[in-house]
């Protein structure tokens, strides 16, 4: 898995110090390629959001270097960043960050606003990508008319109506119980066995072991990056 068409995000020697002094994140390098599932784990603290954020182009790294899609996230204006952001990066948090009052369906639709699409193909995108993770039954509602694991999975359509290259989730099953966790991660599975590039932080160890590899950190180091036999669990 190398060679520039095949990598969806790079990272050459990244650290990131925080104002105030914390080192996140210390001389990581990695490299992701196209259709990969890859868990980080790790404890508390340990650096794996400040990583997501910086594979995300949330933030920029205060040494080394990071690529997504073979861009270099440095040489690019706020302005291409956050083009960079829109087109090639979903993602999904803990806390869900749907919109009160907002339908499920213009919740989905809004993640295609960059696009300038009319709103009929915003929507007509929406409910396709809202039957992708089995919620064409609740298009209409409101999110607090929602489970925890449909407002997760409307959040997951919502980082794939575009097609990004690849879906960044930060403990999405964080604020789940069990079986919601494990649906939505079977959701991601299915994503990523139809070719959507995922990694998902994680700090549940049965879930980080069924997924295809695992990148662990420590005190924001990268202190393993071993890939997984997953006969136990995989998508049919
Ligand atoms: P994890 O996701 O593994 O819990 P984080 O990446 O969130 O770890 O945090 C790594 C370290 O960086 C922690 O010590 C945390 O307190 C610190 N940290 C995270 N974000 C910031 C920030 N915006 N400003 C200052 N320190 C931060
Ligand atoms: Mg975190």
């Amino acid at each position: 898995m190398s060679g520039a068409a095949t990598t969806v995000v790079e990272f050459d020697a990244v650290s990131k110090t925080y104002p105030g002094g914390v080192a996140a994140v210390r001389d990581v390098s990695l490299r992701i390629g196209r259709g990969e599932l890859v868990a980080i784990v790790g404890p508390s603290g340990s650096g794996k959001s400040s990583v997501l954020n910086l594979m995300g182009s949330l933030d920029r790294p205060s040494a080394g270097r990071v690529f997504v899609d073979g861009h270099d996230v440095a040489s690019l204006s706020d302005r291409e960043v956050s083009a960079l952001r829109a087109t090639r990066i979903g993602f999904v948090f803990q806390q869900f960050h749907l919109a009160v009052g907002v339908p499920v369906l213009d919740s989905v639709a809004d993640g295609l606003l960059y696009t300038g699409m009319p709103m009929r193909r915003r929507r007509s995108k929406a409910s396709a990508a809202l039957e992708r993770v089995g919620l064409s039954h609740r298009v209409h509602h409101l999110p607090h008319q929602l489970s925890g694991g449909e407002r997760q999975r409307v959040a997951v359509a919502r980082a794939v109506v575009g097609g990004p290259s690849v879906l960044l989730a930060d403990e999405p099953t964080g604020n789940l119980d069990s079986a919601a966790g494990t649906a939505v991660l079977t959701l991601l599975r299915e994503l990523n066995a139809a070719g959507t590039t995922v990694v998902v932080i994680t700090h549940d160890r049965e879930i980080a072991a069924e997924l295809p590899r695992r990148i662990e950190m420590r005190d924001g180091r990268l202190v393993a990056d071993i890939a997984q036999s997953t006969t136990i669990g995989a998508p049919r």
